[in-house]
C-alpha cells in the first residue's frame, strides 16, 4: 500500500488478480475495503497502536498481524481480546546487500533474540505463524532473497519451530536510468532454491509484498519550466510534492521534453545537455540535483514528463508551501521503461511497444485545480 495508495491503483491491481494487500495503518485498511472489498489484509507494521490492532480486528476483517517483539505479541494478543484466530508473522532482521533503501534499521528481531520470540509467537496462536522480513527495497541482487531466507532459516531451526509461512517481503525492482536490474524471473527462481533448502512442511505457504515492482511504471509527472537560470530549472513540482526521491536519494528518473498546448504540444528532441531541477517551495532542500538530461533549449513555459513516478511519489507528496493541487489525466500509452513485457529495458520505450497501461499524470487531488 505504501508505494500507492492511489484508489485507481488498487481497483487496477484488484481486477487483476491481486487479492491481498499488505497495509501498515487504518487509514490504508479503509481504502482497502472500499477500493477492494473482500481483499485479504496483513498488517505488516511491527509497531502498531492498540486502537489500530482492535479496528483493524473487529471493524475490518484484518487476521493478520506483523510483530517483532514480545511486547508487541502480547499487545495484539490484548488487543483483540485474546484472539485464537490471528495469523502472527515475526519480522526478521536481515542482512542484504544490494538493496538502494535498507528497512532492516528500523524492524526486525535480531538472530539472538529471534528464537525465543519465534517460540513465543508459536505457542500464542493455532492458527499460522510466519517469518517475514524486507530486504530493502530496489534490490538489484535476486540472490539477497535467499541469503535473506537462509539467516531466517538458522533462526526457526535454533527454535524448533516450522513457519507455516515464509513471506519474503518487497524490494522487487523497477528500471530507473542507470539501474537496469536482472529479469524478474531470476528472483523468484532464487526465492525458489531459498524456499526448498528451509525448513518448512509441505503445507508452508509463500508469500511476497511487492510495492514499488507492481507501481512504479504506471505513472509520469508532467510539470512545467516556471524559469531557467542557466542548468537550472525551477518547476512547479519538487521535493515537498511528487519528487522527494529526486531530491533525498538523488534517485535519476527519466525525462522527456514537451512544447506548446493542446493539440499543438510537442516533444523536442535534440542534443541532451544536464540539468538540476528546483521546486517551487521556498525551501532550498527543494533541489532535484540530477543531473537530468534534455534538449539544450529548455525554456519557460515548456513541460518536462518525468517517468516512472508510479512508486513513492504520489504517495510522499505534501502540501507544504501551498502547493500540491494537481490532476490527473488517464492515457494510453508505455511507460517509459518496464520490468514487463515488450518495453521491458528500454528507455525511452519503444514506439513499437504496442501496450495498453495506464499512466496517470500526478496524483488526483480535491479542491482547486492547478493546470500543470
Ligand atoms: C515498503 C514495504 C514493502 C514494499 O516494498 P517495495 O520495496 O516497494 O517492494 C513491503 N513490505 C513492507 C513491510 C514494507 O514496509
Amino acid at each position: 500500500m505504501k508505494a500507492n495508495p492511489s484508489p485507481w491503483a488498487i481497483e487496477t491491481l484488484y481486477a487483476n488478480g491481486v487479492t491481498g494487500f499488505d497495509v501498515a495503518s487504518v487509514p490504508e485498511v479503509k481504502i482497502v475495503a472500499e477500493h477492494a472489498p473482500g481483499a485479504r489484509m496483513a498488517f505488516m507494521h511491527p509497531v502498531k497502536s492498540r486502537r489500530a490492532i482492535s479496528e483493524a480486528y473487529f471493524d475490518y476483517g484484518v487476521r493478520t498481524f506483523a510483530l517483532d517483539t514480545h511486547e508487541e505479541l502480547a499487545k495484539i494478543l490484548d488487543a483483540t481480546g485474546g484472539a485464537k484466530d490471528l495469523n502472527l508473522m515475526v519480522r526478521m532482521a536481515v542482512d542484504a546487500e544490494g538493496a538502494n533503501f535498507s528497512l532492516s534499521g528500523k524492524f526486525g528481531v535480531d538472530a539472538f533474540h529471534a528464537p525465543a520470540l519465534l517460540m513465543a509467537t508459536r505457542r500464542a496462536t493455532q492458527e499460522l505463524m510466519g517469518v517475514s522480513f524486507h530486504v530493502g527495497s530496489q534490490c538489484m541482487r535476486p540472490t539477497a532473497y535467499q541469503a535473506a531466507m537462509a539467516q531466517v532459516s538458522r533462526s526457526l531451526v535454533r527454535a524448533g519451530v516450522f513457519a507455516d509461512v515464509v513471506d519474503v517481503g518487497g524490494g522487487f525492482p523497477s528500471v530507473y536510468p542507470g539501474m537496469i536490474p536482472p529479469d524478474m524471473d531470476d528472483y523468484f527462481a532464487a526465492i525458489e532454491r531459498g524456499f526448498n533448502e528451509m525448513p518448512v512442511s509441505e503445507t508452508t505457504e509463500l508469500w511476497c509484498e511487492p510495492g514499488r515492482a507492481l507501481v512504479a511504471e504506471s505513472t509520469s509527472l508532467l510539470t512545467k519550466v516556471e524559469l531557467r537560470k542557466g542548468d537550472a530549472l525551477y518547476l512547479n513540482d519538487g521535493s515537498y510534492g511528487s519528487l522527494f526521491d529526486a531530491a533525498h536519494v538523488k534517485w535519476p528518473f527519466p525525462v522527456k521534453l514537451y512544447r506548446g498546448d493542446g493539440e499543438d504540444a510537442h516533444e523536442v528532441e535534440g542534443e541532451l545537455k544536464p540539468y538540476r531541477f528546483y521546486g517551487p517551495t521556498c525551501d532550498s532542500l527543494d533541489h532535484m540535483p540530477g543531473p537530468f538530461w534534455l534538449p539544450g533549449d529548455v525554456q519557460e513555459g515548456d513541460y518536462i514528463e518525468i517517468g516512472m513516478m508510479g512508486a513513492y511519489g504520489v504517495a510522499m507528496s505534501s502540501r507544504f508551501n501551498g502547493f500540491g493541487d494537481t490532476e490527473t489525466v488517464e492515457v494510453q500509452d508505455a511507460p517509459m521503461a518496464s520490468m514487463f513485457g515488450l518495453a521491458r529495458r528500454s528507455i525511452p520505450a519503444p514506439k513499437t511497444a504496442q501496450r495498453s497501461n495506464v499512466v496517470r499524470l500526478s496524483r488526483p487531488k480535491g479542491g482547486k485545480r492547478r493546470r500543470k
